[in-house]
């Protein structure tokens, strides 16, 4: 799914003792070579991807300075310059855009590309420091995980999400950040008084409100208490309960509220399991020295505890991000076939990581490698019914019918 971009970094130096811009003679340790062996002095090179970078035309990379080579200059190449030249505009009197500034416009040039080319085959990794290039094979899929260590989605270019859409993370990340859940919560208890206006917070059960103004309503219908209740029984209402819409509405808010939150303590509980797996790999290499040292054994056959690892992780993210994906989803046919198969997911994956846990010495490398594949076969099987095509289905087949404990609350 990834390659390499096709622009090779330690090619032998060039013989050309010229600059291929200015036909000057190279002084020796100020000159840039390029992987395509054509050679530069550095001022030249400076002011080519400056000019390119000014006219905006560095978002698809910039191409070598000679005319006719079509070799590509290494984005981490362009940022290293620019960071000790910054750039200079000749055509606005001599205007110099600091290193950092420069660098940090031509990566957001780079990443708008990445944006704009969504629905392209090939793509930079949006990390900064990162050269590769992804080349999308199947085009239902857009997770993509870099050989550089980080993950990004194809089209949004956030750190990877699958199953969940790129709509329902940013749904998700607005319902976290914003004040909406406050609104909700707000919303939920306080009210304005009928005669004032004052916003008025509710406390306790009691249904008896008391404005500044004076006046005294009742909570659940909002009419004067004095009139229609009884002054005696402070948490009746005398309204028909399908009389008093506000009350239904402080039900339906607190019920969102508590689904969310459920929702989020899932997935708190997911990020540790996420985190510790993570730490897991990166500390493999302990548990693989120790594993040798046990059986003897050389790194090919110990190597699978890292994929072990690996895997481990993928799993888990997975899980996390289906967390959001259920969230958003309604109970449907496609859901079931999606639920089962992440339970199916979830037990192997808790066997693999028990078997992680133990010490080296009775490490079972059938065993492990076995559990390890099974458990990619469901991830592969999950991503797969999630690519684009099974999202549709799914939605597809939602059941048109409200269910009796369906939230129906808008939040945006
Ligand atoms: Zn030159
Ligand atoms: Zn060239
Ligand atoms: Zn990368
Ligand atoms: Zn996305
Ligand atoms: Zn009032
Ligand atoms: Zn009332």
């Amino acid at each position: 799914f990834i390659a390499k971009s096709g622009i090779v970094r330690d090619a032998p130096p060039s013989e050309d003792k010229e600059c291929l811009i200015c036909n000057e003679p190279i002084e020796p340790g100020n000159s840039v070579s390029l992987p395509c062996n054509h050679k530069f002095c550095f001022d030249c090179f400076v002011r080519h991807i400056s000019i390119k970078f000014l006219e905006g035309k560095a978002q698809f990379g910039i191409n070598c300075p000679q005319a006719n080579c079509t070799a590509k200059i290494y984005p981490s190449k362009v940022r290293e310059v620019f960071l000790i030249t910054g750039v200079t505009d000749f055509s606005k009197g001599g205007r110099v855009i600091p290193g950092e500034v420069a660098v940090e416009q031509f990566t957001r040039l780079i990443q708008e590309d990445f944006i704009r080319s969504k629905k392209g085959s090939m793509c930079y990794c949006p990390h900064p420091t990162c050269n590769y290039v992804a080349i999308r094979k199947d085009l239902l899929r857009k997770d993509v995980r870099c050989l550089c260590g980080n993950t990004f989605c194809f089209q949004c270019g956030h750190e990877l999400h699958v199953p969940a859409t790129c709509e329902m993370m940013e749904d998700w990340d607005k319902l976290n950040n914003s004040q909406s859940l406050d609104d909700i919560w707000i919303e939920a208890n306080t009210k304005p008084c009928p005669r004032c206006n004052a916003p008025i917070e509710k406390t306790k059960g009691c249904l008896r409100m008391v404005c500044r103004c004076s006046y005294i309503f009742c909570w659940d219908c909002k009419k004067d208490w004095k009139k229609t209740h009884d002054e005696n029984r402070h948490f009746f209402c005398t309204t028909p309960e399908n009389q008093r819409p506000s009350l239904l509405e402080s039900m339906k808010a607190k019920d969102f509220i508590e689904y969310k939150n459920l929702y989020s303590s899932r997935l708190d509980d997911h990020k540790k399991l996420v985190a510790q797996a993570r730490k897991q790999l990166a500390e493999i290499h302990q548990k693989i020295d120790a594993y040798k040292q046990c059986n003897k054994c050389d790194d090919m056959t110990a190597e699978f505890i890292r994929d072990c690892a690996a895997t481990l992780v993928k799993c888990r993210e997975f899980l996390l991000n289906s967390i959001i994906l259920g969230f958003f989803s309604k109970t449907s046919k496609a859901k079931e076939f999606f639920d089962y198969q992440q339970k199916e997911l979830q037990m192997s994956i808790e066997e693999l990581s028990k078997l992680m846990e133990l010490p080296a010495a009775q490490i079972e490398r059938m065993e492990m490698m076995h559990i390890s594949t099974i458990s990619i076969q469901h991830l592969e099987k999950l991503i797969k019914h999630f690519s684009e095509d099974g999202l549709e289905r799914l939605q597809e087949s939602e059941q048109p019918k409200q269910l009796e404990n369906e939230i129906t609350i808008q939040w945006k």
